[in-house]
């Protein structure tokens, strides 16, 4: 079986290190030939000096004398948000791996997509924002997206090819560090406490929405433009132990689903390795010690961020696009200690509630729109 080669964008963050270890883990069949990072230079460097990528991106221009002084070897360089662009149409790359934090892979991405590149995502934010652009250009272009986010890696491979049976998606959430916290004592949660995932261990962006349930309501959108069905066909149930990563209901009324122990390293493989499944270090789960695997309905009234990204997905347009910058501003305001927990759905309803959504929108009106979204929950965010 071919070795793919895979341009690795968010090299240095928590995917990033989980793609590293599968490219150690499986080196007949990925090979790491391009790595991206925002401003992490000791830590690109050390990835690119282990690796001996060809190709390598800093995006922070200012440190790119850093980089240079601390490589071993002499790779192509590229920087800034151009390079970022041009490393994503990297000559002879079968993969782009879009593992950044945010919405600044979704240019990558469609340069990837144009250049006739298979994508792997686990920037579920350039989904959410642009799924529909994103997904039709992978479509005209013949090209895949492999999902590496941990449900839509389980959902893909219940679905196996069987899309147009399915009745229901079903979401497992591990319900974050306050599944059963008081609705009260919400207004008071830490960043400290917030930060501390009971089951996952991630970058500090997508652990936040964890705690609020965003990142599901994010998934939510994510699978509706992935797997092309109607956000009335997905739903979320809590399970807290985070081994059934999604289930798919079929029309006959059986249902599928994925497990293993919750580590980023399986979807990342199998979205590589797919359709083949290979051998690996990774532990296979020991149901002498599991225990149970728990099932409930959210706690939607005290946490609005599902139904948000409900009304966001059934709206459409331009919406999904608006919450999603609404929430990345309101959670970096947060981590900084400058709102409470509940003022991020609070600054995110605020601002989609004053949006005036565009159907259909081309790349154009959705960065509009984006860029819209982040100067209201600004502006939210400094009149509170
Ligand atoms: P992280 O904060 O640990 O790492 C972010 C990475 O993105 C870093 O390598 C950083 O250099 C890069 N980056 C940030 N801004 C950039 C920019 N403007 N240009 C180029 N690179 C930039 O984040 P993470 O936890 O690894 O998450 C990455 C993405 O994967 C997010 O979209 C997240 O929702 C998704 N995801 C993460 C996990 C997980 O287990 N960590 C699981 C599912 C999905
Ligand atoms: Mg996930």
């Amino acid at each position: 079986m071919k070795r793919k080669r895979v341009v690795l964008l968010g090299a240095t963050g928590s995917i990033g290190d989980s793609a590293l270890k599968v490219a150690r883990d499986i080196p007949e069949r990925m090979e790491i030939v391009g790595l991206a990072a925002k401003s992490n230079v000791e830590k690109l460097a050390l990835a690119a000096n282990k690796t001996r990528a060809p190709a390598v991106c800093l995006v922070n221009e200012r440190k790119v004398d850093v980089l240079q002084s601390k490589l071993e070897y002499e790779p192509k360089i590229f920087v800034g948000e151009d390079g970022l662009r041009e490393i994503a149409k990297l000559d002879g790359a079968d993969m782009v791996l879009i593992a950044i934090v945010g919405t600044a892979g979704l240019h990558p991405a469609l340069d990837a997509i144009e250049t006739g590149k298979d994508l792997a995502v686990a920037s579920k934010e350039i989904l959410v924002m642009a799924g529909e652009a994103v997904t039709q250009a992978a479509q005209k272009r013949g090209v895949k997206i492999l999902p590496v986010d941990s449900e839509h890696n389980a959902i893909f491979q219940c679905l196996d090819g069987r899309g147009s049976e399915v009745r229901r998606i079903i979401l497992t959430a591990s319900g974050g560090p306050f599944r059963e916290t008081p609705r009260k004592r919400l207004e008071r949660v830490s960043v400290e406490e917030a930060l501390k995932h009971p089951t996952w261990n991630m970058g500090p962006k997508i652990t936040i929405d964890s705690a609020t349930l965003f990142n599901k309501g994010l998934e939510m959108i994510e699978a509706h433009w992935l797997f092309g069905v109607g956000m009335d066909r997905v739903e979320v149930v809590i399970h807290p132990q985070s081994i059934v990563h999604s289930m798919v209901e079929f029309a006959d009324g059986s249902t599928l689903a994925q497990l293993s122990y919750s580590n980023m390293c399986f979807p990342i493989q199998y979205a590589v390795t797919w359709p083949d499944r290979v051998a690996n270090t990774l532990p296979p789960l020991d149901f002498s010690t599991l225990g149970k695997l728990e099932f409930a309905i959210p706690r939607y009234e005290d946490f609005p961020a599902l139904n948000l990204a409900r009304r966001a997905g059934e709206t459409g347009g331009t919406l999904p696009a608006v919450m999603n910058a609404a929430n990345e501003v309101a959670v970096a305001a947060f981590l900084n200690h400058r709102i409470r927990f509940p003022q991020i759905w609070h600054t995110v309803t605020e601002v989609m509630d004053r949006h005036r959504p565009v159907a259909h929108p081309d790349l154009g009106a959705i960065l509009a729109a984006d860029q819209w979204a982040r100067a209201e929950a600004t502006a939210a965010i400094g009149n509170s």
